[in-house]
């Protein structure tokens, strides 16, 4: 009988935060949830609350959590309400505490997804902008404290189930040619430059395989989620840029491949279902149930491949770009995409506009190296501050 490990939640109430909670759900006896953590969803965490027990549970927002806090008093749970930032830094390194689900959305999730490396958990990532923002400290920080990292984007969480057991963080001496990262295409794969100009935020969360966040939703649309994740797998597998290919699937069922250089393609194939990788990273090295179906290879009758079009797509370009020059530019590449993304949402901008604010950014802001977290914070911040200002300008 394996001990119970006990689970951090960072960001219980999105999409991965949710899928993650059923998995655990179908093991009550193998998982305990310590803390649960979200921004302002107070209805979502009380219930959450109210079924799992946990000890903790914080809101980055102080007024959301003292309205946790009477919705609590009325159950007669002793969960201890949290808030601020610094109280997601510390549910992510309870001692009692063996894994972290890293979920929270955007730049947001830097502070506890490195506070939970920095404790030597097990850290479950979903937050790739960590590794975007932070690539090189990120896995400094998880080496130094023998912390263990498990992908949970699903490409990358594919990619990792597609190298040899024992993989010891060297492509080339484990026979690796390439990695081959699919992409879904998006809801915009076949339309034209004209009809992005007019696309609504509506339409783009609506991905044709994915239920996800909004953020990532349109992330997708515009193809920078493959451009941050390119950025994610060079961290994550130390990969040569050169070495990360990005291919079209629409079905969304290989998750990606990794080519060896006998000329061997390995891949992992599933339904598009979040609870796979969760499961896999949740249950590793043992497999367990996620609750997902079957693959139905006869219902999906046929895999199609084509090549990005980086001119109606220019964002992956951009991510591609940050990468080679490093230092500051990604982190900057997150921050301007993080602006742009909330601008379209709300309205402020349209979907063409967004990588146009981007490019605008990378262009004005001068080159630096990168450091110290600190160092990554200040460029999120001058970035953050010149979209606004471009925002100010052109709209
Ligand atoms: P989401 O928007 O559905 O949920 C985000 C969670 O973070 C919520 O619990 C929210 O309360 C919390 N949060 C938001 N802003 C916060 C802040 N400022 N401080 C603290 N907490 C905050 O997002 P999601 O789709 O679940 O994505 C989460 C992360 O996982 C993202 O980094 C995304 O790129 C990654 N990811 C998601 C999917 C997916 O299928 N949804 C797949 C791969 C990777
Ligand atoms: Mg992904």
């Amino acid at each position: 009988m394996t001990a119970v490990r006990k689970l951090t939640l960072l960001g219980s109430t999105g999409s991965i935060g949710e899928n993650t909670l059923d998995v655990v759900a179908r093991h009550a006896d193998r998982f305990q949830v310590c803390a649960l953590t979200a921004n302002k969803s107070v209805d979502k965490i009380f219930s959450q609350c109210q079924r799992f027990h946990p000890q903790y549970a914080v809101m980055l927002d102080h007024e959301s959590a003292a309205a946790l806090e009477n919705k609590l008093k009325t159950t007669g749970l002793d969960t201890r309400v949290l808030s601020g930032v610094e109280s997601l830094e510390t549910v992510a390194s309870l001692p009692e505490v063996d894994i972290v689900m890293a979920a929270i959305v955007g730049a947001a999730g830097i502070r506890p997804t490195i506070a939970a490396a920095r404790s030597g958990k097990s850290v479950m990532l979903a937050n790739k902008e960590t590794l975007v923002m932070a690539g090189r400290i990120f896995i400094d920080i998880v080496k130094q404290n023998q912390a263990t990292l498990l992908p949970i984007d699903s490409e990358h969480n594919a990619i990792y189930q597609s190298l040899p057991k024992y993989f010891d963080g060297n492509l080339t001496t484990a026979g690796v040619r390439r990695i081959l990262l699919t992409a879904s295409g998006g809801p915009f794969r076949r339309f034209s430059k004209s009809e992005l100009e007019h696309v609504t935020p509506e339409q783009a969360c609506a991905h044709p395989n994915w239920v996800m966040g909004k953020k990532i939703s349109v992330d997708s649309a515009t193809m920078m989620n493959k451009g941050l994740e390119v950025i994610e797998a060079r961290w994550l597998f130390d990969a040569a840029p050169e070495m990360i290919e990005v291919v079209i699937h629409p079905q969304s069922v290989i998750h990606s491949m990794v080519e060896y250089i006998d000329g061997s393609v390995l891949a992992q194939l599933g339904n598009p279902d979040m609870r796979t990788p969760i499961a896999h990273a949740l249950g590793f090295p043992e497999r367990m149930e996620s609750g997902v179906k079957s693959l139905n290879i006869f219902e999906i009758a046929r895999l199609d491949f084509e090549a990005p079009d980086l001119n109606r797509f220019p964002c992956l370009r951009l991510a591609y770009q940050a990468l080679t020059k490093g230092g500051n530019m990604p982190a900057i590449l997150n921050a301007a995409n993080e602006v742009a993304v909330e601008s379209f949402l709300t309205g402020k901008m349209s979907f063409t506009a967004i990588p146009t604010m981007i490019e605008h950014v990378m262009g004005i802001m001068s080159p630096a190296a990168i450091d110290t977290l600190d160092d990554v914070l200040t460029a999120d911040n001058a970035a953050r501050l010149e979209a606004q200002e471009w925002l100010l300008c052109k709209v």
